[in-house]
């Protein structure tokens, strides 16, 4: 009896030490896994996806993606370095890559490993559009969205579990489960959509992120118009319309878009870039 109390004590205490505050969001949350430990098996998989894709390179579409993807993580940077984060991208390795497929999709793996579609440019139609996407995906990579899925997840099977996914061998259940921790998967049912909550703290960070990087935030609900018109069960969890719902995000985009001009202020950033 005394020894079961033990183990429970120690199991509450190793729960307590993996909750750390993110910067983004001022919430606790669980991390079962440090960055340590993540990103070498998010690179990997990452590797994995862009070999087994094709990879666009040299055009005016993939240049964009990577000039948009440099502009919101130096502003992620600049937000954290104000808000006295400084060393917290530190294991970052970002990277920009666009991917020939009709999917739309796009993604942000955790230490900045991010995937557009070429399906979701007609979609972000220009440079501020693929900002809104880009923000709200990086949004997800940095308030640490995946990994609590993923913890989640990891809690619900056996303790061990957690310490094998980490560090264990290529397994297609290892790489299943990393599709759907971060939304890669192509078709609906296999990727596990995002919480609402999560979505909500998505769209918000993402607005400001866009914002400082000079995009227009008024734009965030535009693209979500178009998205919710895009969405006749082509696109995947991560851009359903159904989570939250379309209008309900739409207003709250625009409800929010004061307060990330004035978030952008802070930086300098009094007008934003033409949207074309
Ligand atoms: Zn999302």
């Amino acid at each position: 009896m005394k020894l079961k109390k033990g183990i429970a004590l120690l199991m509450l205490v190793a729960i307590a030490i993996a909750c750390k505050t993110n910067p983004f969001t001022g919430k606790k949350t669980i991390a079962l896994v440090s960055n340590d430990q993540l990103f070498p098996s998010s690179f990997a998989q990452y590797n994995q996806v862009l070999s087994e894709s094709k990879v666009v390179t040299g055009t005016q579409d993939s240049e964009m993606i990577k000039r948009v993807g440099q502009r919101i993580a130096v502003a992620s940077e600049r937000w954290l370095n104000a808000n006295g984060y400084q060393a917290y991208l530190d294991d970052y390795k970002w990277e920009y890559k666009l991917i020939e497929s009709e999917q739309v999709n796009a993604w942000c793996m955790p230490g900045g490993k991010i995937a557009f579609y070429t399906g979701i440019l007609p979609i972000a139609q220009n440079e501020t559009g693929v900002a809104a996407i880009m923000g709200h995906e990086v949004a997800h990579a940095l308030a640490n969205h995946g990994q609590q899925r993923m913890s989640t997840g990891l809690l619900q099977q056996a303790g061990g579990v957690a310490v094998a996914v980490a560090a264990g061998n290529e397994s297609p259940e290892k790489q299943q489960m990393w599709m759907q921790a971060y939304g890669i998967g192509s078709t609906v049912g296999f990727a596990l959509p995002f919480s609402r909550s999560h979505e909500t703290e998505a769209d918000k960070i993402g607005l400001y992120l866009m914002a400082v990087a000079g995009y227009n935030p008024e734009e965030a609900a535009e693209l979500w118009k178009r998205m919710k018109a895009n969405s006749g069960g082509q696109a995947p969890p991560e851009f359903l319309s159904t989570h939250p719902h379309p209008d309900t995000r739409i207003e709250n985009l625009n409800a929010l878009v004061p307060k990330a001009k004035a978030e952008a202020k802070k930086y300098g950033v009094t007008s934003f870039r033409p949207v074309n």
